[in-house]
């Protein structure tokens, strides 16, 4: 019975290892096929046949985001979506964008190790690990420096450059869909909302604060 168990054990842990990250493709390419009604894990292939350069190809990441919002901070993504070709490959890119001290909240890929380079600017980056620690592991980035935001860690970044000045990052992700989880707007922002008695436990505040908060998103 104890060894039964114990296979059991090793089973699910196993099958959670081969499901966490992106398989490794089995043919040359697999270009999304938007037509396809099919419902697999990634898209169905188009035809390789009809596989085209378009169908591997983005153009206009030189183009600077546009930063006026509440953040001051522009991601422009390049995955699955942009580039079919993508599909079943594990990986991605994102050209970010900031505003003078504009930030990218605290976020994570639930898909996806981020490593990004700095282009332009200067920008105070940071990671912290699971619990019970909690340890911010946070650094200042300046034009060609990289860093690593391990997979679904939660993150930011914010331009520290200084006043008048922006500042421009690229980040490759191992996901052909990383995915993106804004923490606050997934804790006060949800829709429907999460009941206000749970996040003022969790926050330890005061349920008019909470429904203050909530009423921002
Ligand atoms: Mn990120």
């Amino acid at each position: 019975m104890a060894n039964r168990v114990l296979l059991l054990i090793f089973v699910v842990a196993t099958f959670a290892l081969a499901t966490a990250f992106e398989p490794s493709p089995l043919q040359d390419f697999c270009v999304a096929d938007p037509a396809s009604s099919a419902r697999v894990n990634g898209h169905a292939c188009l035809d390789s046949k009809l596989a085209t350069a378009e169908h591997f190809s983005f153009k206009g990441l030189h183009a600077p985001g546009n930063t006026s919002n509440p953040q001051g901070s522009k991601v422009t993504p390049v995955n699955v979506v942009q580039i079919p070709g993508l599909n079943t490959l594990g990986l991605s890119l994102a050209r970010i964008d900031y505003a003078p001290f504009g930030v990218v909240a605290p976020h994570t890929h639930p898909r996806a190790t981020e490593i990004l380079t700095v282009l332009e600017g200067t920008l105070q980056v940071g990671f912290v690990t699971s619990n019970p620690n909690n340890h911010l592991i946070s650094k200042v980035l300046h034009k060609g420096d990289v860093f690593v935001f391990p997979v679904g860690l939660v993150h930011f970044q914010r331009n520290v450059a200084g006043s008048g000045k922006a500042a421009v990052s690229i980040s490759a992700l191992s996901s052909q869909n990383p995915g993106v989880i804004t923490i606050a707007n997934a804790v006060f922002g949800s829709n429907p909302a999460i009941p206000r008695d749970i996040l003022a436990k969790a926050f330890q505040l005061d349920k008019s604060i909470v429904s203050g908060i909530q009423g921002q998103f």
